[in-house]
């Protein structure tokens, strides 16, 4: 019946919907070996059903020819549908377990059996009711209402239209022991399929939260620049905006600093692209390295940077940037290329009373300016 993750009990789990949707090879032969299981579950009980309609012959319920010929019908519509599953004819269809078709063919069975030998009518009753439990695990609401008319019908015909004696056999010992089996083997096989159910339910359940984790995961690479691994210009502006809207709430101070590489043109162009690449790259390490955990940085365009600095005031916040600009002036940027050098500029303002954030950012904004006017390497503050 396959695992507790099985797609057998997930009607969903193998069908990937999407125009032009084609498994692969792989997931193919799994499919096939699945199905191969579950005949072979159900090729299974045919067989054991037959041993207990021996039994019944041997306790001169029924002949000794229903056992044989139900295990012969049974496993002649297993064969069937096994062919034509390693042919590849049911993966034609939605449902490549075709379980309605399979389902009522099993009814036809069982009811068919019921009316030949009612003296044993009983156990065919009781399997009957097995498949349907079986066949509504993989079916949609729709398919069950069609496989449960099927049924209803047959039992009509078969109650209602003959006058068959249908019975539960318990005359001697050996025919009571054959119908506590059945009895017996009728709840196993429920419970089987209950517990799959549950299994099913607590796969669906890991699967949501795998789900749940994927789609964070998407959402948090959403929010990152590519190249620096800080966050994008999106990201970095709504935390600007909560910023700005928790200073003026709690009436903290709140400082941002835009800052630019000097002269970035320049080393593109002496150096390449891909080394510019790594320059912004360890540029966003090193500012990562040197800020606090409340801080955000993000990437605002091109080589320039917001850092948004929660409950920082002015001096702070020009000695926090001055450290950086001077950290990034040290570092042995000889190691791209011999000879290189990078120094960054930054504009430093802090939140005043009712200010909006676009506001805000263009009081950096020209702080940043100013800074580049002054000859670069510097900060400056508004
Ligand atoms: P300034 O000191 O006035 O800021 O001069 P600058 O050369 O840094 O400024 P400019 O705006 O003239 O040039 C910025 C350069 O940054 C141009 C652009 O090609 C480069 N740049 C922008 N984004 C990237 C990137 O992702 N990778 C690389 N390698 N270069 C980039
Ligand atoms: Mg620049
Ligand atoms: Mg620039």
């Amino acid at each position: 019946m396959g695992t507790a993750a099985s797609p057998f009990l997930n009607p969903t789990a193998d069908r990937p919907s999407g125009v032009g949707y084609k498994p692969t090879a792989e997931a193919l032969s799994r499919r096939a070996y699945q199905r191969r299981q579950i005949q072979g579950l159900i090729g299974g009980s045919y067989i054991v059903d037959s041993a207990i309609l021996l039994v019944y012959a041997h306790a001169g319920t029924t002949s000794a020819i229903i056992g044989p010929a139900f295990a012969v019908c049974g496993l002649i519509s297993i064969t069937g549908y096994i062919l034509l599953s390693e042919a590849g004819f049911t993966e034609r269809f939605k449902d490549h377990y075709c379980v309605v078709p399979q389902s009522i063919i099993s009814m036809i069975i069982m009811l068919a059996f019921t009316y030949i030998a009612p003296e044993v009518g009983v156990m065919f009753l009781c399997t009957l009711f097995v498949v349907f439990a079986f066949s509504s695990l993989r079916s949609t609401p729709w398919q069950t209402a069609v496989v449960w008319t099927a049924m209803a019908l047959g039992l009509a015909g078969l109650f209602l239209l003959t006058d068959k004696p249908i019975s539960l056999p318990h005359g001697n010992y050996l025919e009571r022991f054959a119908t506590m089996t059945v009895f017996i083997l009728t709840v196993g096989r429920c419970m089987f399929i209950g517990i799959f159910s549950s299994a099913m339910r607590d796969s669906l359940y890991k699967s949501g939260l795998a789900l749940k984790e994927a789609n964070k995961r998407i959402e948090e690479l959403a929010e990152l620049d590519d190249l620096t691994g800080s966050f994008n210009r999106r990201c970095i502006m709504r935390f600007l905006d909560d910023e700005v809207a928790r200073a003026d709430r709690v009436s903290a101070p709140c400082s941002i600093a835009l800052i630019d590489l000097d002269w970035f043109k320049r080393i593109n162009d002496t150096y390449g692209h891909p080394t510019g690449d790594e320059v912004l790259r360890t540029f966003a390490i090193t500012v990562f390295a040197n800020i606090r955990a409340v801080d955000r940085f993000g990437r605002y365009g091109g080589e320039e940077f917001l850092l948004v600095l929660p409950d920082t005031a002015i001096e702070t916040a020009a000695r926090m940037l001055d450290r950086l600009r001077t950290i990034v002036a040290d570092l042995d940027w000889s190691a791209f290329a011999p000879g290189m050098q990078v120094t960054v500029s930054a504009g430093v303002a802090v939140l005043k009373a009712n200010e909006t954030s676009d506001i805000f950012l263009a009081r950096a904004d020209s702080a940043l300016y100013k800074a580049k006017a002054q000859g670069r390497n510097r900060i400056v503050t508004t």
